[in-house]
């Protein structure tokens, strides 16, 4: 089978939405620390039933989540939220700081500032804000990202806050920290292009460095989050949502090539075979009865549910469809179960793989003779759980599958860590916005605008050359470290350093730490603090090279909480000038024989020796240079007492 489908035959479109955190000491509508806190000392409970009204909307999905009362818990914690956060006091006047870099960001990107800047509401019906819906202030409209040599153009640029945190979700009781809810978010809306999921990492790539080159974002994991909007020809739109890292977004984007240009292969088959909407769920029964004594687990799971029902539907010209994959694993069937997740069941059966997980043939024909299938051609959907489920999952059902027949519906979907997506929900209509009655508008004068200007951020060619002048950095690991959470750390450290050399702080804080990350280990207990204290320590010769990065795994691995006690958890003890002087001498007189054969030669065999018994007690260029002057010395010795025959120790 083919997996390589070229993005260019297919005209696959990419559009990204870009959510960068900013770091800013306040949120964006109170003073709050823009701070995660691990510890709550406070929870409230609110129910929430959003409204017709509010809504907008008469899709099967959202009618469904509106006829759940939620429960939502609320952790609040005094030095991460207050009363905005609770919606029990209104929103104070935006931040200041979080603006600033907001227009920094949109001049940065050639995009077009408003005169006067309105904050909006958008309603959420998620319980992620306690307001009900979330602030955004649309900044800038316009402009254009060069990657390489395309332009790729900037639709607008928003200021808006973060909702809440999702800490647990039963389907019952769904609970939110308040620590990140109203941390000030840039939003930047980038317009579709055509082009290869190579060139779609690039940009994010080109956008994350012109975004960090501010030095006034966020930086670390979670901290920039993707959403892309992904077509190719002859399907729909499919947005899918939080993608966090790279190398994700590339699989991603393959991965909704090879399904999106599958459920068109899929549709094109249907066509052939005469497959009509007005045919699809044209007969719908009730199968408890016969399902009522199955040996199947699954089944009987499904009928203890509160009202437990099983319902079948007819689905004419499907037969063989349901399975069929024209790539691996990208099926109807699938999709599906996907699908009637949304709706809380575990999944469908479908009658391509029937008989089976324990439903048996006489089972299968008794559902086949209700619902007057006789033709090979012909397929069903069974589903099963509590009855009101059953029937919001089959209404979508029909719905899915009506669309099945043109192939790619319009939907929203997560990205999973293997890359590949999973149904989250229909895609919802463009978001209604209303105005925020709680904060006046916000003048932004061309004055600001002209001395805003001077803060733009330099490009990344000019950074990476300005890091290989001043450090003598090379362009890969200028790269590394601007791309590392440690660049600004980096010109903190290089910059206050008499002996340590720039080009070996940089490799320590990349290459060196993604080494022990790869192990599993945790850099976040690396705070600044303690990363400057081990640097000192090096440029104090208190440490020797090797202790860095040693040190480092100690605090890694949790086996020490202090750059001290790892030390000593390493034997690390300072060795003085006088005892290296003796161990050195020690050295040489032990290995006469090599070095009277090898003479200066003798030096890279001498040094080995010397690092067994010395690393990570002392200095290794130290050891080297001490280690030549001995060894000349004791050359010169020899030569010249050759003629006595004594030895110069
Ligand atoms: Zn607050």
């Amino acid at each position: 089978m083919d997996l390589t489908i070229d993005p260019v035959a297919i005209n696959l479109k990419v559009g990204m939405e870009i959510h960068q955190q900013l770091a800013t000491n306040g949120k964006l509508f109170c003073s709050c620390r823009s701070k995660e806190t691990e510890k709550y000392d406070k929870t409230f409970v609110r129910k929430l039933r959003p409204t017709q009204s509010e809504l907008g909307s008469y899709d099967p999905a959202v009618l469904f989540e509106s006829k759940k009362m939620r429960t939502i818990k609320y952790y609040a914690s005094r030095t991460s939220s207050c009363l905005v956060e609770a919606d029990e006091e209104p929103p104070h006047d935006v931040d200041g700081e979080s603006l600033e870099i907001a227009l920094i960001i949109s001049l940065a990107l050639h995009s077009d500032i408003g005169d006067e800047l309105h904050v909006m509401r958008k309603i959420v019906i998620d319980g992620s804000n306690t307001s009900g819906f979330q602030r955004t202030i649309l900044v800038a409209n316009g402009g254009y990202l060069d990657v390489d040599k395309k332009r790729v153009r900037v639709q607008s640029i928003c200021l808006e806050e973060d909702a809440a945190k999702l800490i647990s979700d039963n389907g019952k009781i769904r609970e939110y920290g308040l620590d990140r809810l109203g941390v000030p978010l840039v939003e930047i809306a980038l317009e579709p292009v055509t082009c290869t999921p190579e060139e779609v990492m690039l940009i994010a790539l080109t956008l994350g460095r012109l975004l960090r080159a501010s030095k006034r974002v966020a930086r670390g994991l979670g901290s920039i989050r993707q959403d892309v909007n992904i077509s190719i020809d002859d399907g729909a739109v499919v947005e899918v949502k939080g993608v966090q890292q790279l190398d994700q977004l590339v699989k991603v984007i393959r991965y909704e090539m090879l399904r999106q240009h599958g459920l068109i292969i899929i549709a094109q088959k249907l066509t052939d075979r005469k497959a009509v909407e007005k045919e699809i769920g044209d007969r719908i029964e009730d199968v408890t009865e016969i399902l009522a004594k199955s040996s199947s687990k699954v089944v009987i799971n499904s009928l203890q549910e509160n009202n437990g029902i099983f319902k079948a539907m007819r689905v004419r010209h499907f037969g063989g469809m349901m399975g069929f994959e024209p790539y691996p694993d990208i099926r109807i069937g699938k999709q599906l179960s996907e699908l009637v997740r949304f709706y809380g069941l575990g999944g469908i059966f479908h009658s391509d793989e029937l008989p089976g997980y324990g439903i048996n043939v006489e089972e299968v024909q008794a559902i086949k003779n209700k619902l007057r299938i006789d033709a090979e051609m012909d397929a069903f959907v069974l589903v099963g759980g509590a009855s009101y489920k059953v029937d919001f999952a089959i209404e979508a059902i029909i719905q899915r599958l009506k669309i099945a027949l043109n192939g790619v519906p319009p939907e929203t979907r997560a990205p999973t860590l293997e890359g590949k997506t999973v149904f989250s929900r229909p895609r919802p209509g463009a978001a209604r916005m209303y105005p925020e009655t709680d904060i006046s508008s916000i003048p932004v004068s061309s004055s600001r605008i002209t001395s805003l200007s001077e803060k733009v951020p330099k490009t990344m060619d000019e950074i990476l050359n300005s890091l290989t002048n001043k450090y003598g950095l090379n362009k890969k690991l200028a790269e590394q470290i601007f791309d590392s959470n440690y660049f600004n750390i980096f010109e903190e450290i290089a910059g206050s350093m008499k002996e340590v050399r720039p080009t070996f702080i940089a490799s320590k804080l990349t290459e060196d730490l993604i080494s022990l990350e790869r192990q599993g280990l945790d850099s976040a207990v690396l705070t600044d603090e303690i990363i400057i204290d081990v640097f000192k320590r090096l440029d104090n010769g208190m440490i020797a090279k090797e202790g860095v990065i040693s040190i480092f795994e100690k605090l890694m691995k949790k086996e020490a909480k202090t750059v001290e006690e790892a030390k000593s958890a390493l034997g690390i003890t300072s060795i003085s000038d006088q005892e290296l002087e003796i161990i050195i001498e020690q050295i040489l007189r032990e290995n006469r024989a090599i070095i009277i054969e090898k003479q200066l030669g003798a030096v890279g065999i001498l040094m080995g020796k010397s690092m067994v018994l010395l690393r990570g007690r002392a200095d290794g260029h130290k050891i080297n240079s001490m280690l030549r002057k001995k060894l000349e010395y004791f050359l010169m010795k020899d030569n010249s007492s050759a003629a006595r025959t004594s030895t110069p120790f």
